[in-house]
């Protein structure tokens, strides 16, 4: 699924339980924050050595990829009520990035 598919289907979806009315700029914006401190909450008190160990368990990994979804479906949704293109923002950051950090060689 790309990105345009993902935003029309997470519209679609909200729009059939008129969810819309909620889906303010900051509304989303705060509701991707909310998402990304429940993810965070795995990793809390955690090194790296134990999160990775704890993605073995395929339950501990459905209950971050839930919240990694989350972050993702608000960020998708709010991009479509600012008329952002995802792709095209992400394509065009990128480009920013490798122009601040050229490959050294
Ligand atoms: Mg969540």
């Amino acid at each position: 699924m790309d990105f345009r598919e993902l935003e029309e289907k997470l519209v679609a979806f909200r729009d059939a339980r008129g969810w819309g009315k909620y889906h303010t700029p900051k509304n989303l914006a705060v509701s991707a924050a909310v998402e990304l401190g429940e993810l965070l909450e795995h990793f809390q008190w955690e090194s790296d050595g134990e999160i990775l160990e704890s993605v073995k368990d395929p339950a501990k990994k459905e209950a971050i990829s839930d919240e990694i979804a989350d972050v993702v479906i608000y960020l998708t949704l709010l991009a479509h009520e600012l008329g952002i293109d995802i792709g095209e923002a992400v394509e065009r950051k990128l480009g920013k990035n490798g122009e601040k950090y050229p490959l050294r060689t």
